[in-house]
């Protein structure tokens, strides 16, 4: 072996655990957990077990740099100074013609918070349009959303040491047991120590993280803030709120006891299509409880009520006082693993770095003082699903695609492939050679993976780790900030020449300095010394923070926390005669996203090796559907077919696809967002996935 093993940080889901990793003098690498890293303390689950084989595997990797003229002609190899060059004089052309509106950038949660601070700056700051989005806004954006109106800015509260100290956990359209395992066996830990813990599981399906759950409340899709609403009111009305927080610390609280009385028990129940003795069950268990974690991720965000469903839960939070306290918050769990450092970095179309506002002028103007490039523009950028919609209908001239796929990710994707076959330029920037989006390239510029390039992840607890380079990358692949560094240069941007990663982060810490979120005296050698850090970090005292709102001062302009109190509205597409049955998407144990990793890994395969279709017995039944049979399942947008699994543990009337699957590895018949639409949160623009109507057949 070359070296003795180096710490890293798993590229997978945003639970961030640390691993070790090995070179040997092949350059091939290995990755163990890291026993030290607080997170993990050496555990790893099924796909960061699996990291290396990603890593050594390199036959699908793309090696240079690749162009062509016209999309009938094919793709050629050239230099990256000709791909670059083109590119920069395509983007420049369009601005001049059209204005910088009118070319975008879509990118990823997986990005380094290095790499978006540079697209960021680059975008926002340089090319003068807000038209930067990730796939965090199909992920974590009603989340960033509902912290934003309650706590003043998107500041997740809790640690995960919180899970320890707490004795009732409320786990709200969240599987954590397969989408966030190593988290959920701090969970189960704490529960086999502590029985008396009360755990509530809140899912349409019985999933693995209800077998520890003491109550599992199967209620039906979208009726979550329903179920919330009800809970508040027992809570109410059973003395079981805390006055004195609620009158020194938080506002709105009338105004939610007049909203959560319109409905009573019975009606709640009915909705939710769950017992009022459930409900009574688990408004116990919380009113009970000396420290109240509440836990969500997909099932509240992914929804076209997403940012109301988030706020109904965090107010269970407030009512109790449960904010700020060990044990105590709202826990929103990260699904990629540095979506929070893209929210630091202000990586969606309507932030700005280290939670500044794009509709405040002294917020934009400090940017461009700091940046010292073009007017920082108020007007937020286009949103994932409106980039596409704007390339349909020519607003949108160019679009730059970096780290994701999202013909496989995105809702309604035959939209998405109708959008990018009438853009007019389509430049991705990618690892693999098996994305559909490169069907649509007219360059194709490579990209270093995981283990070959350096940077910084944040977790879902606010964690900063480093993220080591161990191996160069193949070919003449470059870590994707190189990439945007040399395109700022060609397009003649001052400001983009850095001479390490490190240099990159300097700027980002800078950045930060004076707000909330300050990372003041932050550099590699402070992480590393630290191991890992908790923004915001204290320059003073060398420390993170575990904890938010230890002070009960939040940061809104009042200092208070707010209630809100919207109407329990539902506005997903409703099953009808043609399309009766509710479609829910989400993820398996073993599969990452859209594959292009995980699917490379054949002992990922092995616990689930194809899509397929969860139905009841009873629907099975009505439809002459065995377990095993080839099905259709067809909605307003399209068709999926797959084998059924026939299981009582989904909710009759409900039908599960898992949301791994397309052309990456297979046909895109198995595709499941040929099925979902694009209906999307008003405020968040998260799109609906977790809720459409469809058809299932036989085949
Ligand atoms: Fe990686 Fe997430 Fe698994 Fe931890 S839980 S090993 S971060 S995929």
């Amino acid at each position: 072996e070359k070296d003795r093993p180096e710490t890293s940080t798993c590229c997978y889901c945003g639970v961030g655990c640390g691993v070790e990793v090995r070179v040997d003098k092949n350059n091939t690498v290995s990755v163990i957990g890291d026993k030290h890293h607080p997170v993990n303390e050496g555990k790893l689950c099924s796909k960061g077990l699996n990291l290396q084989y990603t890593v050594n595997d390199r036959s699908d990797r793309l090696l240079y740099p690749q162009m062509r003229y016209h999309r009938s002609m094919p793709l050629e190899r050239v230099s990256w100074d000709e791909a670059l060059e083109r590119t920069a004089a395509v983007f420049k052309a369009f601005i001049d013609q059209y204005g910088p509106n009118s070319v975008a950038f879509y990118a990823s949660g997986q990005c380094l918070t290095e790499e978006y601070y540079v697209l960021n700056k680059l975008v926002k700051g340089f090319i003068g349009t807000n038209n930067i989005d990730t796939n965090s806004r199909l992920c974590m954006s009603s989340a960033v959303a509902a912290y934003k109106k309650t706590f003043g800015e998107d500041s997740v509260p809790i640690c995960y040491d919180d899970i320890e100290l707490a004795d009732c956990l409320l786990v709200e359209g969240a599987n954590p047991a397969w989408c966030h395992p190593i988290l959920w066996r701090r969970v189960e830990a704490h529960k086999t120590r502590n029985p008396d813990v009360k755990i509530i599981v809140v899912d349409p399906r019985v999933t693995d993280s209800c077998s520890i759950a003491d109550l599992h409340l199967q209620i039906n899709p979208g009726t979550d803030m329903v179920l919330n609403y009800a809970l508040g009111r027992l809570l109410i009305e059973q003395g079981r709120v805390d006055l004195d927080f609620l009158r020194s610390h938080v506002e709105g609280y009338d105004a939610y006891k007049e909203r959560v009385m319109e409905q009573t028990l019975t009606q709640s129940a009915a909705i939710c299509g769950i017992s009022a003795a459930d409900i009574e069950l688990a408004a116990k268990f919380i009113g009970d409880s000396k420290a109240f974690l509440t836990m969500w991720t997909m099932g509240l965000n992914q929804s076209v009520i997403g940012v109301n469903k988030n706020l109904s839960l965090m107010s269970l939070n407030l009512i109790t006082g449960m904010v700020g306290k060990p044990g105590s918050g709202p826990f929103s769990l990260t699904g990629q693993p540095n979506a929070m450092g893209g929210r630091e970095v202000g990586g969606l179309a309507n932030l700005l770095p280290a939670h500044r506002d794009l509709d405040n002028d002294e917020h934009r103007a400090e940017l461009q003082r700091f940046w010292s490039g073009t007017t920082v523009s108020k007007v937020p950028g286009l949103t994932a699903t409106e980039m596409f919609d704007a390339l349909q209908d020519g607003r949108l001239k160019a679009i730059w695609i970096l780290c994701t796929n999202p013909l496989t990710s995105m809702p309604n994707a035959r939209l998405v492939e109708e959008g990018l076959a009438k853009a007019k330029f389509v430049v991705v920037q990618e690892i693999s050679d098996k994305p559909q989006t490169l069907k649509y390239a007219d360059v194709i510029l490579p990209a270093a993976a995981w283990a070959e390039k350096e940077g910084t992840m944040t977790n879902s607890e606010r964690r900063i780790s480093h993220v080591r380079k161990f191996v160069d990358p193949p070919g003449e692949a470059l870590p994707d900030a190189d990439i945007l560094c040399r395109f700022a240069q060609k397009m003649g941007y001052h400001g983009f020449v850095y001479s390490s990663a490190e240099d990159i982060y300097k700027e980002h810490v800078r950045s930060t300095v004076g707000t909330n979120i300050s990372i003041d005296g932050l550099d590699y050698s402070v992480i590393n010394s630290m191991k890992t850090v908790q923004w915001p970090f204290q320059k003073r005292r060398k420390k993170g923070t575990a904890r938010l709102f230890e002070d009960k001062r939040f940061y809104t302009e009042s200092g208070k926390a707010i209630i809100h109190s919207p109407p329990a509205d539902f506005h997903s597409e409703l099953p009808n005669k043609e399309y009766p049955l509710v479609l829910t998407t989400g993820r398996i144990r073993d599969q990452w996203h859209t594959m292009s990793k995980t699917g490379k890994v054949s002992k990922l395969s092995q616990h689930i090796s194809e899509a397929y279709l969860e139905i009841h017995p009873v629907d099975a039944d009505s439809l002459g559907i065995d377990d095993g049979c080839l099905v259709n399942v067809s909605s307003l947008r399209g068709s999926v077919r797959v084998k059924a699994r026939v299981r009582a543990s989904i909710k009759p009337g409900v039908v599960f696809l898992p949301m791994h699957w397309g052309e990456v590895f297979d046909s895109d018949l198995n595709r499941a967002n040929n099925l979902t639409n694009n209906l999307v949160d008003p405020i968040s623009k998260e799109p609906d996935f977790k809720y459409c109507a469809v058809r299932v057949e036989r085949h």
